[in-house]
């Protein structure tokens, strides 16, 4: 319950940004509270386990924010972080895929031999809103050779429908 009041008064609501009619969920105010980022590690860290997930070798976040969260989630459950970027990011050889997005499109990529083969991954990112982000993040780390144990966000947007093009369980801290 304090987590989530911590959800619910640090994230806020930004109408028609960054385009008309949608609303954007801003988590900068939870960042910016010393209590914010802590609470959210040991948050996820209650939930993977309460989901029956453990075993996890690596956590992978998507640029930007979910880089923010998934480094303090990596070091709080001892593991090490794989960035999953935008195009033209990361040096030598990579996988990358391309897809919708609630506004717009755009290309992710991991680097090839980011992950060791059956390696075991949660995949963290601060909202889950269509799902295209985080599908094309899982396809990415599946072909680097990972295992996708779940997928952690901050906050869903269920009426988006994120849930259902995803087939690795999801995990969210709150959903609104
Ligand atoms: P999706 O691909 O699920 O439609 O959108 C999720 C991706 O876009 C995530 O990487 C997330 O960071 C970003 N995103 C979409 N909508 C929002 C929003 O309202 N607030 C924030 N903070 N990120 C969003």
């Amino acid at each position: 319950a304090e987590l989530e009041a911590l959800l619910d008064t640090r994230i806020r609501s930004i109408p028609d940004w960054p385009v008309p009619g949608v609303v954007f969920r801003d988590i900068t105010p939870l960042l910016a509270d010393p209590a914010g980022i802590p609470a959210v590690v040991e948050g996820i860290a209650t939930a993977l386990t309460a989901a029956g997930v453990h075993g996890a070798d690596l956590v992978a976040g998507v640029e930007a924010r979910g880089f923010i969260l998934g480094a303090p989630l990596a070091v709080g459950l001892g593991v090490g972080f794989v960035p999953v970027r935008k195009e033209g990011k990361l040096p030598g050889d990579v996988h990358a895929e391309s897809y919708d997005l609630e506004y717009g499109q755009a290309t992710l990529e991991v680097q090839v031999g980011a992950v060791a083969s059956g390696h075991r991954v949660v995949l963290v990112d601060d909202v889950l809103a269509t799902g295209g982000t985080a599908a094309a993040a899982v396809n990415l780390l599946r072909a680097a050779g990972a295992e996708v144990l779940a997928l952690v966000c901050l906050l869903e947007l269920p009426a988006l429908g994120g849930r259902e093009r995803l087939d690795v369980p999801v995990i969210a801290l709150r959903a609104v």
